[in-house]
């Protein structure tokens, strides 16, 4: 180990030492979206600086439902993989104060291993960096918060959009959550309840696409952890009431040349680069197979239905909050500076998500695809053959569906790479099989706690 190693394993042993850190949670989120760790005791810190802990590659196999292998994985639970702590994303929890968190890479046979999440999104990135673009993105998530009940589970509130009631009510858990991502160095940017009863969305600044989805993983820890803490239990599970407002998960976008944020351009549609107006072409042109990796659960199909604001229309628009694909307006120029996908949900890794996003996006760049006119109206106001002439098809209403436009997408596929494309896949196609006839209250029981 040569001597900046050597300190800097020093320092970080110190430092947790000095915070009373007993465990390290080495994290990973895997092709079911479960975030998962294996920790280590602290003492044991120089044994596991560079390689981490081991998993199965079986892992890997896992649908949401059960601990069970599907065999169409490809995956056994042979052989050993390493799960190796990216030390840049250590953060002490203040949720779990003995605890710490690191985000890992997952390595086989010591190199990164192509079923690795972490690693797809990475090479995605370096696919946009040899197209001259860095991507810089934030997830924004709601999500609900329950309270336990004698028949079982209730929302903390009967509120509605920005009631300042529900702010009222949910403030000491709200506060709590705020300040442990604020120490986490996540910027919390804005916070309103959403339109669900105890729904509530809070948004962090954007930043650069890796960190971006090392933080989506951190938010859904830390606003579970401090719910717990608050005898409540969050969910951004997709659809929790049928009724109700789901959870969606924006996926916020922007376009750089180094410092030069590429989105805006006075001249262009919408004033939109032409670039960028290719990548959200590409994003449109990907979405139906897109879908199983923005929204992989069965349960996100409930979430996406015209007037929910959840994307449902295969089209974009300026501050169109029925397009999948919103520009948002600022107040003043350069102005639009960002886009935002809307078909996107928190039951989705992160990793994959992000990186096949950005796969499509830059297949639009690459093929120089036009936009079209953006739509002024509700889609889902349209009379259907209104929107066949305007080439807004209708997105998957199933996960089956997403599936099939999925295997039937190279550009995709190509750039997951066969395994993880076939694990992936063998991994939705389980959940949809076990899954696909399931009442809501069912699918509730399994995902509440998942996501
Ligand atoms: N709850 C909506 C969704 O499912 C989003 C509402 C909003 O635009 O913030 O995506
Ligand atoms: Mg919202």
């Amino acid at each position: 180990m040569n001597d900046k190693n050597q300190n800097l394993q020093e320092d970080i042993f110190k430092h947790l030492k000095e915070s009373g850190i007993k465990f390290v949670r080495v994290l990973f989120c895997d092709n079911a979206n479960i975030i998962r760790s294996k920790a280590f005791h602290i003492d044991l810190l120089p044994e596991h600086f560079h390689t981490g802990v081991s998993i199965t590659v079986a892992q890997q196999a896992l649908p949401v439902m059960y601990d069970a292998v599907i065999p169409e994985t490809g995956l056994t639970p042979v052989g050993e993989a390493w799960l190796v702590p990216d030390w840049s994303t250590l953060r002490t929890l203040p949720y779990a104060p003995t605890h710490a968190s690191v985000v890992s890479d997952i390595f086989k046979d010591g190199t990164p291993w192509s079923l690795c999440p972490r690693r797809f999104l990475k090479q995605a990135i370096a696919s946009a960096e040899k197209a001259g673009l860095q991507i810089k993105a934030a997830f924004e998530n709601e999500f609900y918060l329950l309270k336990s009940t004698p028949d079982g589970i209730a929302p903390t509130d009967d509120t509605v959009f920005a009631s300042t009631l529900g702010m009222d009510i949910n403030r000491p858990v709200i506060d709590d959550i705020t300040d442990c991502l604020i120490a986490q160095k996540m910027q919390v940017e804005r916070y309103h309840p959403e339109s669900g009863p105890g729904q509530n969305e809070i948004s962090i600044r954007y930043t650069d696409a890796l960190q971006a989805a090392d933080r989506q993983i951190s938010f859904r820890e830390t606003v579970r952890g401090v719910a717990l803490k608050h005898g409540l239990t969050a969910s951004f599970m997709p659809k929790i009431f049928a009724d109700q407002a789901g959870n969606g998960c924006h996926l916020h976008l922007s376009l750089w040349e180094g410092e030069q944020n590429i989105v805006p351009d006075s001249d262009g549609i919408g004033g939109l680069s032409k670039t960028s107006q290719s990548f959200i072409a590409g994003i449109l042109e990907h979405l139906p197979a897109l879908m199983a990796l923005t929204t992989p659960s069965v349960n996100s199909y409930r979430r996406i239905r015209p007037h929910f604001w959840s994307g449902a229309f295969r089209t974009w628009g300026l501050d169109n909050r029925e397009a999948a694909v919103r520009v948002p307006s600022n107040f003043a120029p350069p102005s639009p500076t960002h886009f935002e996908l809307k078909t996107s949900d928190a039951s989705a890794n992160p990793y994959l998500a992000l990186g096949s996003v950005i796969v499509a996006g830059l297949d639009g760049v690459n093929r120089g695809l036009d936009l079209g006119e953006p739509v002024r109206v509700d889609p889902g106001n349209m009379i259907p053959t209104e929107r066949e002439v305007r080439g807004i098809d209708a997105l998957p209403s199933s996960l089956a569906e997403a599936i099939a436009h999925l295997n039937n997408n190279d550009v995709l596929k190509n750039a997951l790479g066969a395994e993880l494309a076939q694990a992936f896949i063998a991994v939705r196609q389980a959940e949809w099989e076990a899954m696909k006839d399931m009442e809501i209250e069912e699918e509730v029981k399994i995902l509440l706690s998942r996501y």
